[in-house]
């Protein structure tokens, strides 16, 4: 049985002043399944006239999901979907041949806590048709103090309704008390976990808030100690096959690719249309590689 590895989060940021801890992608851990980012997005405050505000920007071959925690954001996209997401529930926009996005806080001044993920999808589903949905339920239940909810994959008679691409799975443990949880976990899968608050006892080892812990694959149980107002994000999914590329928004298997949706966003190419109601517009910057 593998031990477990842990990972430091590091501080980004997302430009406005905006900073958040990123558990993925890191050296040491490239993705968890197809999950492939992983950003922990405060608990931040705001000043009063103040909120987060991402402008208009494009993704391709990878899916978008974002685990509302505490807060209000309203999503806009090129496809002209306009979504408010509340503590509880998923955004899950699916990028695809190509699509363009904006983020902005609903209410100047309000507290803002969210774990924002990206999926990379398969080769056979990288160029789909975009699209975007909203979940603003998902299935919940206790295990002795604390509550879960499952975010992706399933989990006994449980199913998320979240629309994926690959064998995954997603599950938020949240508890007010010290509670001691019992999982079962498909040993064909890898798995991760990240306190996002609190702290979590797992395999004999403390892992704090913003301590990213990779468990890898092979086991079929995980016994858990969760602390006291501890809030847990536990991420598997089948090891991806293919060697993913990634660079600033977009994902893909080649950098040709890659360069292309970078030329046709800096050209306003239609394959990214407007995003309705957008203030600013995020360029890309050059390509790390010459000579594509
Ligand atoms: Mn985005």
């Amino acid at each position: 049985m593998p031990s477990l590895i842990r990972i430091p989060t590091r501080p980004a940021e997302l430009g406005g002043g905006m900073w958040v801890r990123r558990a993925l992608p890191t050296r040491q851990q490239r993705m968890v399944g197809a999950w492939c980012f992983l950003d922990h997005a405060g608990p931040v405050e705001f000043a009063a006239d103040q909120g987060m505000h991402v402008g208009a920007h494009p993704h391709i071959g990878l899916q978008t999901f974002t685990w509302m925690i505490e807060g209000e954001l309203v999503h806009h996209d090129s496809l002209g979907n306009e979504q408010i997401i509340r503590p509880g529930q998923i955004n899950l926009m699916t990028a695809g041949h190509g699509i363009a996005h904006t983020e902005d806080s609903l209410h100047p001044g309000q507290r803002l806590h969210a774990a924002q993920l990206w999926i990379a999808l398969p080769p056979e589903h990288q160029d789909c048709a975009p699209g975007f949905a909203h979940y603003p339920e998902l299935p919940q239940w206790q295990q002795n103090d604390a509550t879960l909810t499952l975010l992706a994959g399933r989990y006994g008679d449980a199913v998320a309704p979240t629309e994926l691409f690959s064998p995954l799975f997603g599950l938020d443990i949240t508890s007010r008390r010290q509670a001691a949880i019992e999982l079962t976990l498909n040993p064909d899968f890898e798995y991760a976990l990240l306190p996002l608050t609190g702290s979590a006892r797992v395999y004999g080892e403390s892992i704090p808030a913003d301590e990213f812990a990779y468990l890898g694959q092979g086991r079929d149980r995980l016994s858990l100690e969760v602390a006291a107002d501890s809030k847990i994000l536990l991420l598997g999914g089948e090891a991806f096959a293919e060697p993913v590329l990634m660079w600033w928004n977009f994902i893909g298997f080649d950098k040709a690719r890659i360069a292309q949706a970078q030329a046709h966003w800096e050209a306003g190419d239609a394959r990214f249309g407007p995003v309705p109601g957008q203030r600013t517009r995020l360029s890309a910057p050059p390509l790390p590689w010459s000579g594509v």
